[in-house]
């Protein structure tokens, strides 16, 4: 694509590396900007500067935090002694969204895949095993997207905290097979985790 200006260059090429955004798209929102005032350019430079260089992750559930402790995991009134664990932020967002959940979360960073190289020593699993094991945890919701992947993460773990006696559960798969959780309805979702079924029983089913 010719420009006739290396700095527009620049800034679509930046921009086109983000995902789902591809050089044209790239190119219109740069030419967008150039109509707008300076200052909102500035503004959006400062607000992914500043979200880059001053988030954190919460250092009980790993989500992403402006302080050592989420929103969720600070807030008094939620039952930490029901723990939703997840892949990613993006499942945390989701089950927010339906406005049932009422306990905390417990974010894996990932799903064990062998294929992709990732094993539980690269995701949060650890942390969540010394958490059963401390005490003070009444049950595990398993809400895992159900592909193989899921699959085994939820058994590993499972295995990990079998002899501590809590209940497990997982969600119910309304959700169909290989459905992304992000990409659950509301609905579905809630409906989903009110009707959670005992870990042991989900694994027959798959
Ligand atoms: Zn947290």
């Amino acid at each position: 694509m010719e420009m006739s200006s290396k700095l527009l260059e620049r800034a679509v090429a930046e921009i086109s590396q983000l995902p789902g955004i591809g050089k044209r798209t790239a190119l219109r929102l740069m030419l967008h900007l150039l109509k707008q005032p300076e200052e909102q350019t500035r503004q959006l430079a400062e607000a992914l500067h500043k979200m880059r260089t001053d988030i954190q992750f919460c250092n009980r559930c790993h989500n992403i935090a402006d302080s050592g402790l989420c929103q969720i995991c600070a807030n008094t009134s939620r039952d930490t002694s029901i723990i939703c664990v997840v892949e990613d932020i993006r499942d945390v967002m989701a089950i927010e969204n339906t406005s049932l959940f009422k306990g905390v979360y417990h974010v894996l960073g990932g799903k064990i895949s062998p294929i992709d190289g990732v094993g539980p020593s690269q995701l949060n699993i650890p942390t969540l095993v010394e958490k059963v094991k401390a005490g003070g945890v009444k049950e595990l919701i398993f809400a895992l997207s159900s592909t193989m992947e899921g699959d085994t993460t939820n058994f590993y773990i499972y295995r990990q905290i079998k002899e501590y006696g809590i209940t497990t559960s997982a969600i119910a798969r309304g959700i169909a097979v290989g459905d992304e959780l992000e990409f659950a309805d509301e609905v579905t979702l809630g409906r989903s985790i009110i009707h959670r079924v005992p870990f042991e029983i989900s694994m027959k089913n798959m």
